[in-house]
């Protein structure tokens, strides 16, 4: 998900061109990957293990906006260990009155604080085991979180399922859609069914159910498996779903009520399912590569519709370069009605959906900012499937840098917008709104346990985001390189930090996966500053030298022309290690750069040189997007040259106009 309205993206993110942003050198989307990327490509995995698969079918009363559902759930046990009994999600019910888990915990300013017009619910009508027909649903634990939540459920099972055994359980239900409210429910005849089927929890690798309530603000975990799913609609309504759609069916449990139609879609190796229908969509297709891009859109929306279409053109190479193949054959864009905004910006396998107004001006890149983002998703929480409740910064803040870096790439300076001379940039803005509650709340844990919306959307979205471009920066290829193995090595898998860190460790060293622990797991926070800056004119040397007859006095002379010494103190504020370069500008027009470790509270550089000092400027190339304060990062000396003061002023104007825009 975005945290932001489309609207408001460009005011979520900005660096100014007179700032001083510059990117990193770019890698051509088009190019294969390094000789180190393959090599981790060819181990890749190339399909999940089959885990939790679903063959559901469903059909929409879209004049009570309620889905009714009956399938099976074909589900193995891959641990070693036995489990004896199933953990069911039932995230609907998240909607089912004010006394939820979901509903009580609602932190005003984020996502699923919208009023709920229209109460939703999911209602299991059954759920018994294939072949005994014995009914689980009796014996269900319905409320493991106290009397008023109902969004999950234990199951006991009379008997263990064994490592390696298969159950398969027969289920049906109603989902009765709530008003939109957190990326599900209906508007008018618009449908955004998301979550809306008994998914079982997933059982992990220590054969412990990872389950928990449907949270406020976190999202879901789930295990692999294939979905094979049959949609009745009525005919007028245009469909569109995870998978791959197949042709209308006559065939199934009976004829198709009169007046509706049967679709299907099918899709393995994905972890969820997700649909909407609507009979005003407008629809387009384009093959890109081998994968067929569907997009759906309300009317009048045709100019938005194809800058959504042109950043997927952009984003499958790049995202491919980076992260490795995108191994479905479908995808489709869903843009939601004006007044749905909750259903917009959201993602799942193969399905992702957009948003914002019908007319954005193209100087502003909402638009592709939204679909870069939720595109994004489909590698990080779809391929590489952490469990997003407990960890959201492996799902949101690692999709929130590839989607800023991904915009680097493709517009540079301008990559939130262009507006006369001043250029948006991601990288600083994301820095500015992620330095704002660093303090306040930690990054690792749960998204439930953060003290508000704002500190969990500045910390898991923009300060992630500035974490990892901190390191795209001051390594460069080495960390593309190293964040596309971790996406590799760990695609179709569930990673946990543990799994990052290490392999941050093993491609970038010690130091770099000490800067991320501190950084995301100890509210790890870094400001350098220009110290002093003391210097004179050499003259030689002065007083009395040597003892008794030996004893001899100078008076100093100027070394030959002019000679200057000294040094310059910059210190480092905080927690955070990190390499930052240091550029002394000097009187005469030259320059030079020195790049201190960051080890140590300060560091001298000396000076010994023809000139004096005129500027000081600490990472000049704004490389430490994790900075606190970049107004202590230039100090300027008396003669300063005139174009280097207008640099320092347009920075600090700069800053502080951030520092409006963003409190
Ligand atoms: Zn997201």
């Amino acid at each position: 998900m975005r945290t932001t309205p489309a609207a408001s993206v460009l005011l979520a993110s900005a660096c100014f061109t007179f700032l001083g942003c510059h990117d990193a050198p770019l890698s051509a989307s088009e190019q294969p990957p390094s000789p180190k990327l393959a090599r981790e490509e060819e181990a890749m995995l190339s399909a999940p293990e089959e885990v939790a698969s679903y063959t559901l079918s469903a059909s929409l009363d879209e004049k009570e906006h309620v889905v009714h559902g009956e399938g099976t759930i074909r589900f193995t046990n891959r641990t070693d260990t036995p489990t004896s009994s199933l953990w069911v999600h039932l995230y609907m019910n998240a909607f089912k009155n004010s006394k939820s888990v979901f509903l009580s915990e609602i932190v005003p300013g984020f996502r699923g604080s919208g009023s709920v017009t229209r109460w939703g619910a999911i209602d299991v009508k059954k759920f018994a085991l294939k072949g005994s027909g014995e009914d689980l649903w009796a014996r269900a634990n319905r409320r493991p979180n106290g009397p008023d939540d109902e969004s999950e459920a234990e199951i006991p099972l009379s008997a263990p399922i064994a490592p390696g055994q298969t159950i398969e359980i027969e289920m049906a239900w109603d989902t009765t859609l709530p008003s939109i409210v957190e990326r599900t429910g209906f508007q008018d005849s618009f449908h955004m069914v998301g979550q809306w089927f008994p998914k079982l929890a997933r059982l992990d690798e220590h054969a412990v159910w990872a389950h928990f309530p449907f949270h406020h603000l976190a999202e879901f975990y789930s295990d692999f498996g294939n979905y094979d799913v049959t949609l009745e609609v009525p005919d007028a309504y245009v469909v569109g779903a995870t998978g791959v759609r197949s042709a209308a069916l006559k065939e199934g449990a009976g004829a198709p009520a009169t007046g509706h139609r049967r679709v299907r879609y099918t899709q393995k190796n994905v972890h969820d399912f997700a649909w909407t229908a609507w009979d005003h969509f407008v629809e387009r297709e384009e093959k890109m590569g081998d994968v067929a891009v569907r997009i759906l859109f309300p009317e009048g929306y045709d100019a938005i519709a194809e800058r959504e279409l042109a950043t997927m053109r952009f984003a499958f190479p790049h995202f491919r370069a980076r992260y490795g193949p995108y191994p479905y054959e479908t995808l489709t864009l869903v843009h939601p009605l004006p007044n749905a905004d909750e259903a917009g910006g959201m993602e799942y396998p193969t399905l992702i959906t957009t948003g914002g107004a019908w007319a954005v001006p193209s100087f502003a890149r909402a638009p592709e900012i939204i679909t870069v983002h939720e595109f994004a998703h489909q590698y990080f929480y779809g391929l590489v499937a952490s469990n997003e409740m407990k960890w959201p910064y492996l799902d949101e803040g690692f999709t929130s840098f590839a989607e800023m870096e991904a915009m680097q790439t493709w517009y540079g300076h301008a990559a939130v917008g262009r507006l006369g001379p001043l250029e948006v940039d991601e990288y600083g803005a994301q820095g500015v709104i992620g330095a704002r509650n660093v303090h306040d709340d930690v990054i690792a844990q749960p998204a439930h346990k953060f003290r508000s919306g704002a500190t969990y959307g500045s910390l898991i979205y923009s300060r992630m985001a500035s974490i990892l471009g901190t390191l795209r920066r001051t390594y460069g290829d080495a960390f593309i390189d190293a964040f596309g193995v971790y996406a590799r090595r760990f695609r179709f898998r569930h990673p946990e930090p543990a799994d990052f860190y290490a392999t941050m460790e093993s491609e970038l060293g010690k130091d770099a996966a000490a800067f991320l622990e501190e950084a995301i797991a100890k509210k790890g926070w870094v400001d350098f500053a220009v110290g002093s800056v003391f210097g004179e004119r050499s003259a030689g040397d002065k007083g009395l030298f040597g003892e008794s007859a030996n004893r001899e006095k100078r008076e100093g002379t100027a070394k030959d022309p002019v000679h200057y010494e000294g040094f310059i103190e910059i210190l480092r504020r905080g927690t955070l290690v990190i390499p930052v370069e240091v550029e002394i500008r000097f009187k005469d027009g030259s320059r030079t750069r020195t790049t201190w470790d960051g080890k140590g509270e300060a560091t001298r550089i000396p000076l010994d040189g023809p000139s004096y000092v005129a500027s000081v400027v600490i990472d000049p190339d704004g490389k430490v997007l994790v900075d606190q304060d970049l107004s202590n990062n230039t100090t300027l000396l008396s003669g300063t040259p005139p174009s280097d003061v207008t640099f320092s002023i347009a920075s600090l104007v700069s800053q502080w106009l951030l520092q409006v825009l963003f409190q």
